[in-house]
């Protein structure tokens, strides 16, 4: 049996929340930080992959995050959590702590079998960087077979889209996917408007949780592209070739993209105290309000904002939380009274395609389109590299994309050490 390891504050998950707490914390304590891989996904950047619309890293290797600091890392999988004993299961043995941060994020839900059928078959989830190689790799596969059919109707099934879920990543890719759809469109020799992009969504409006001022100008964007929008429509059924909505419509689909939404981590669903909307409810300053010696943060934390709501799941907060779980932290090891932490949304940026984005910021008082908007969505990236390794970091990583843009190069990881995805689509019409 595996020694235990102990560890004043052990963290869970190198995401936006983990990372950014992690070196805070290690500045006056010992810090074990814990994630499954030893790169953090960095999932905004995912649309981008999706499309090739500008040549991006994707993983953020947890060693260039933590260069410098006395973080130790261990790459292990967490299996329970057992607050009572203050003790973590992992896949290389257990860990103790004084104090627990979980920031083990979320994952993507799509729906069993017995709710849709088909959907869990079928659609494919956008989550990881190989969920975007098999989202680009499939609707390029699909384009190549739309040419080669007889019949117009036949083209159109092939080639199109289906995006569930209008939420932020469910718009983001389905934006991005259209310049991609307009790319293959040329490379195979399709008619215009033979490969669509259809977004699926059960609620009145797209973006249902953002400011409305940004969800029209957004499906404006949108739908002058030639994205076709089916709002109050939810899905009955995904089949090999199809999205079959509850009022009987089939949109004949190549590929079905799965955004319909989140659930926790399996380690946080298979903790045993009660949580809010899959997410461990935490007080102002980011304890757990079960266990006093746990912490929750990003994903995995229900923080009630002043109006009585959950706070999104967003890279912003998850990284207003990891600075504020550390001060929290801080104090409760050194015996002074709790701080509460303000987090708040701040605004929202979305990335739609190589020339269109959307943004409101100063809390919803400020609405831009196109590039002030694209560079409000770079500068938060480059906010986050900044604000964890400083120029050296964020240069690494910004350079690719201010130095040498060129069209459909998705990186993974460092630029400098990257695997690199060639544009898999061919140039030539082949019909
Ligand atoms: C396609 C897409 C686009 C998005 N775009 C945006 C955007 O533009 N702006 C924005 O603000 N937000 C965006 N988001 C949401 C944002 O990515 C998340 O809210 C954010 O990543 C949450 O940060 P986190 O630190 O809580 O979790 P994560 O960043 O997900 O990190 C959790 C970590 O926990 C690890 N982990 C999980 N389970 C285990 C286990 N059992 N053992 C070990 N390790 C484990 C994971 O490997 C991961 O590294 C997007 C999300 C998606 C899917």
């Amino acid at each position: 049996m595996a020694d235990t390891r102990e560890t004043d504050v052990l963290i869970l998950g190198a995401g936006f929340a983990g990372l950014t707490a992690a070196r805070r914390i290690a500045a006056s304590h010992r810090v074990l930080l814990v994630d499954r891989h030893a790169y953090q996904t960095l999932r905004p950047k995912l649309p981008e992959a999706v499309a090739g619309t500008s040549p991006c890293a994707v993983r953020l290797p947890v060693a260039d995050a933590l260069e410098g600091t006395p973080v130790e890392f261990l790459p292990a999988s967490v299996l329970e959590i057992d607050p009572e004993r203050r003790l973590v299961e992992t896949d290389t043995g257990p860990l103790r702590y004084a104090r627990l941060v979980v920031a083990l994020g979320s994952q993507p839900h799509i729906p069993a079998p017995g709710s849709v059928p088909g959907a869990a078959e079928f659609a494919l989830p956008l989550w990881d960087f190989e969920h975007a190689c098999a989202i680009r790799r499939r609707v390029t596969l699909q384009a190549h077979s739309a040419a080669r059919a007889a019949s117009a109707p036949e083209r159109r099934a092939a080639a199109s889209v289906v995006v569930v879920g209008a939420g932020f990543a469910g718009v983001e890719v389905a934006g991005q996917l259209q310049d991609r759809l307009v790319a293959l469109t040329e490379a195979f020799g399709l008619a215009l408007g033979e490969a669509q992009v259809h977004v699926v969504e059960r609620a009145p409006r797209i973006l249902p949780t953002f400011a409305p001022a940004l969800a029209r100008a957004v499906a404006q964007d949108l739908v002058r592209r030639g994205v076709v929008l089916h709002l109050n429509a939810s899905v009955r059924a995904v089949t090999g070739d199809a999205v079959i909505l509850a009022d009987g419509t089939t949109l004949p689909a190549g590929a079905v993209i799965w955004a319909g939404g989140v659930r926790a981590a399996d380690a946080v669903a298979a903790l045993g105290a009660p949580l809010a909307a899959g997410r461990i409810p935490v007080d102002s300053t980011l304890r757990s309000r079960a266990w006093p010696d746990v912490y929750a943060v990003g994903d995995a934390a229900a923080v009630t904002a002043p109006n009585g709501e959950l706070l999104a799941q967003s890279a912003q907060i998850a990284m207003q939380a990891g600075a504020a779980v550390a001060v929290s932290v801080a104090r409760d090891l050194a015996g002074l009274p709790p701080r509460p932490s303000h987090l708040s949304e701040r605004g929202a940026a979305l990335g739609l395609g190589a020339r269109s984005a959307a943004a409101v910021v100063a809390a919803g008082n400020l609405m831009l389109t196109g590039w002030p908007a694209r560079l409000i969505k770079d500068a938060a990236l480059a906010h986050y590299l900044l604000a964890l390794g400083g120029l050296r970091l964020a240069g690494a990583y910004l350079d690719p994309v201010i130095l040498q843009p060129r069209r459909g190069r998705i990186e993974v990881g460092n630029p400098r050490m990257a695997v690199q995805h060639a544009d898999p689509a061919p140039r030539l019409v082949t019909r």
